[in-house]
């Protein structure tokens, strides 16, 4: 049987390893970490639910549904409350829904006058010839106007990336989009168009995906994948080395008991790119590591708090609000946790995840010890809260989320051709094709594919 290890049990490694166990390939899965998951990391304490990392997916492919219901989960998956589709920004200290209708796009005070009629033109806007180099902030501005880059775009890009839009690459990060100007010649022509597309390949647009997640957070949906994988999968597990053989085969050297292993037909690796630099995982050569080194991965503070019902003035009826950079704020953004999903906070409670940091932010959390109270007290200002909170959590992630920076289209091809130059060494995980949890289950459906196709034709 052929022998396959996959390095890291993040969402990235499990769901890959999960579909090749499948396809009836001896797998083996490697974890530092005493716990599976990687960024997924849900915590419990007095009463309250906390993700620290996701606290959602977006359900873009089918293969998320088919997972949950493998791992014998299905009934453990919920869907966002319909009030979560309700987003606000916020504008001059005011909390702002961001439209979904044309109707409300009108009638909301988020943009001026000016503003929509700018957003309007965008059917009339032309195909750039440069699109493919230009950042996210570029391709908006001159698509819809710097308004809705200001008030849209700035903030969506902090709640996703947690980055700077002026230096995230617009095809890299957000390929759709790109997509819908390359193709389709502008987005309301694209967006129009390319529904018959998704339709055709099972897929859903983000906007219109379901918001997900399970009864117990997100790290059920983690653990469940790794009973599934059972002895495939050792935790407590570092490694040093990967070295290919003279008969085409890897072998792992592991940093704890300098044990070894060999025999593995393929190597996926799925470990974020700063942690292979680090370990100087394979004999590759320098410009590998020089790619690697290029991903930036700012830091982001996760806090979480939980607060009495009757402590809090506005009402909790959406999915959170975001903030925009010029409104200056110490936070980017909060989610309110406990209105989208049951279960994460005590009868009577309603507990909030705040984001702090991020790309725009570097440095933030050296020597600013004050950071928590500081964003605490502007947050509960803004929601008209009175009082401390009940309970309050947090997590310093230092290398947060990897950002698709302008130039990631050099970065993306020197990684596939890295990877023909090195058969049976597959380079996967959040750093390529998509950080969200839903590209990370699809692209683990193509990893798997390609992986299998190479071990059948080895
Ligand atoms: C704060 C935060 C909030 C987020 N919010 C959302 C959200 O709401 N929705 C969404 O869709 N996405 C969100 N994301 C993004 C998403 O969670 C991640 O992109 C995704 O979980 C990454 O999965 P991965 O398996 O590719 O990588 P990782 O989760 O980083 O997994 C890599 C694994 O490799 C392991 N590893 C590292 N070094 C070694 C070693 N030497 N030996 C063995 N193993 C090693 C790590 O311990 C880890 O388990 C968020 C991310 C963060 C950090």
């Amino acid at each position: 049987m052929k022998k396959v290890a996959v390095l890291g049990a993040g969402i990235s490694g499990l769901a890959t390893a999960f579909w090749l166990k499948k396809e009836g390939f001896d797998v083996s899965v490697f974890e530092s970490n005493e716990k599976p998951g990687g960024s997924v990391q849900t915590d419990y304490s007095e009463g309250y639910l906390i993700d620290f990392g996701p606290n959602s997916g977006l359900e873009t492919t089918p293969l998320i549904s088919k997972l949950a219901e493998e791992c014998g989960i299905s009934d453990q998956m919920i869907y966002a409350n319909e009030s979560a589709n309700k987003r606000y920004i916020l504008r001059d200290d005011k909390f702002h829904a961001l439209p979904t209708s044309p109707g409300a796009f009108i009638a909301s005070k988020l943009f001026s006058f000016k503003g929509k009629l700018r957003i309007m033109g965008e059917p009339f806007i032309g195909k750039s010839d440069d699109g493919y180099y230009q950042s996210i902030a570029e391709f908006v501005e001159r698509r819809l106007g710097r308004e809705f880059l200001d008030y849209a775009i700035d903030p969506f890009v902090s709640g996703v990336f947690a980055g700077d839009p002026s230096k995230l690459s617009v095809k890299s990060a957000f390929p759709k989009l790109y997509r819908l100007e390359e193709v389709y010649g502008g987005l309301v022509k694209g967006m129009i168009k390319g529904a018959k597309e998704r339709k055709r390949n099972a897929e859903k647009s983000k906007q219109t995906a379901k918001m997900f997640s399970f009864k117990k957070g997100m790290s059920q949906f983690t653990n469940a994948i790794a009973d599934k994988l059972g002895e495939s999968l050792t935790l407590n597990k570092p490694f040093q080395a990967v070295k290919k053989q003279p008969d085409g085969t890897y072998l792992i050297e592991f940093s704890s008991d300098s044990e070894v292993l060999s025999g593995f037909d393929a190597v996926i690796c799925t470990l974020p790119a700063h942690t292979i630099k680090k370990l100087n995982l394979f004999q590759a050569e320098e410009e590998f590591y020089n790619k690697l080194s290029g991903v930036y991965y700012p830091a982001v503070k996760v806090i979480y708090a939980g607060f009495d019902k009757k402590q809090i003035g506005v009402p909790l009826d959406g999915f959170g609000f975001l903030i925009p950079s010029l409104e200056n704020k110490p936070f980017l953004g909060a989610i309110w946790s406990s209105t989208i999903f049951p279960g994460r906070a005590p009868e009577g409670k309603a507990s909030f995840t705040i984001f702090v940091g991020g790309a725009k932010k570097d440095g933030l959390f050296e020597n600013n010890h004050d950071i928590d109270t500081q964003v605490v007290a502007e947050f509960s200002k803004l929601m008209q809260i009175s009082g401390k909170p009940e309970f309050i959590s947090s997590k310093l992630w230092n290398k947060a989320i990897p950002q698709y920076n302008k130039g990631y289209v050099e970065t993306e091809t020197y990684f596939d051709e890295f990877e023909k130059n090195n058969a049976g060494l597959f380079i996967s995980g959040n750093f390529r094709g998509g950080i969200s949890v839903g590209d990370c289950v699809k692209n683990s459906g193509l990893v798997a594919d390609k992986v299998s196709k190479y071990l059948i034709n080895r």
